[in-house]
């Protein structure tokens, strides 16, 4: 057996496309467009190119995009009082405060002063607890965990009643995942296990997997043994194992590998999404999508 590919990248463009239609489609009714603010403290290289594809891609759809970046040097006091202007700027539904802050900032601090309306990223408590209730309640599905079930949702993986597996349990990818897969509803309705560092047989569960979604952070953990013939295999892990030359521009480049080991796990996979391409293209995605849906939510419309 040969998995099928779940392309991020291409699933990507669909989305993209759909939410630019919808926007045009609000700024003609409604007069408004989604916007969106990203303050940046400092100019950590990593944070800087994330910042930048995040205001490239909200430029690309039409959002107001605000870029605020701010020297290392302020305050914990001066950057809630720019949250809080943000929170109180109408023309503003969606704050994305970039991470890592800088160490004399309290980063729960900072991120538990953003408006749970505004709060894109998903990560306040209120948006945590919605989640937790599940169906209407849940406003803004954290962004990659979102991207993950859509993936599994467009590939056309049946999710009802399914073995759902989820390897690690970090606030931002396996807690969140769990607990949208368990939800009554599409694209879940499935029977979860999260598995963990003090798991004792990590093999044995994964192999019960109709789907298995690996967010461990440690290059090529999960064997093609451990995967059930057919399964969906969702690989989250980003792990940067060396760099490269890219003959195109010349310049050194990452070599990224996931938590799986793809070349071999696509031969008893039935799906598997590949790294890169797979589920990192999604994030910002997600986060475009979130900003809409204030958006929405604030017209009413949603
Ligand atoms: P994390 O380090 O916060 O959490 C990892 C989890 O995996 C922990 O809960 C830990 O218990 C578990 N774990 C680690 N080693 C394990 C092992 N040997 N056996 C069983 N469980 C183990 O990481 P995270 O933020 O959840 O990210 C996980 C991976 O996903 C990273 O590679 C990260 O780069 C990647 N990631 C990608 C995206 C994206 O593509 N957009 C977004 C977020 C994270």
């Amino acid at each position: 057996m040969t998995a099928k590919l779940i392309k991020g990248s291409e699933i990507r463009e669909q989305i993209l496309a759909e939410i630019k239609d919808e926007v045009n489609k609000i700024k003609k009714d409604k007069g408004v467009v989604p916007g969106l603010v990203t303050i940046l403290v400092g100019k950590n290289p990593a944070s800087v190119s994330y910042v930048t594809l995040k205001i490239q891609t909200a430029e690309q759809l039409g959002f107001k995009e605000v870029q605020d970046n701010q020297p290392e040097t302020i305050s914990e006091a001066e950057l809630l009082a720019l949250i809080d202007k943000y929170n109180k700027d109408d023309s503003i539904n969606g704050i994305l405060v970039q991470l890592p802050l800088p160490k004399h900032i309290n980063e729960k601090k900072v991120l538990n002063a953003i408006d749970p309306d505004k709060d894109v990223d998903g990560f306040h408590p209120v948006n945590v607890g919605r989640l937790m209730i599940g169906g209407s309640e849940v406003k803004f599905p954290p962004c990659t965990p979102a991207g993950i079930q859509e993936l599994i949702v467009r590939a056309g993986v049946p999710t009802s009643g399914a073995e759902v597996v989820v390897v690690g349990r970090s606030n931002i990818v396996g807690k969140p995942i769990a607990m949208m897969m368990v939800q009554k509803g599409q694209g879940a309705n499935s029977t979860v296990t999260m598995v963990h560092t003090a798991t004792k047989d990590l093999a044995a569960h994964c192999k019960r997997a109709d789907i298995l979604i690996v967010a461990a952070g440690v290059p090529g953990l999960v064997k093609p043994e451990w995967i059930k013939p057919g399964a969906c295999v969702i690989d989250v892990g980003v792990n940067r194992v060396g760099e490269k030359v890219n003959e195109k521009t010349g310049k050194k480049v990452a070599i990224l590998r996931g938590d799986v080991d793809f070349d071999e796990a696509v031969k008893v996979a039935g799906w598997i999404t590949p790294v890169p391409g797979g589920v990192g293209p999604m994030t910002i995605t997600m986060l475009m999508k979130n900003t809409l849906k204030s958006l929405k939510f604030k017209l009413g419309i949603a």
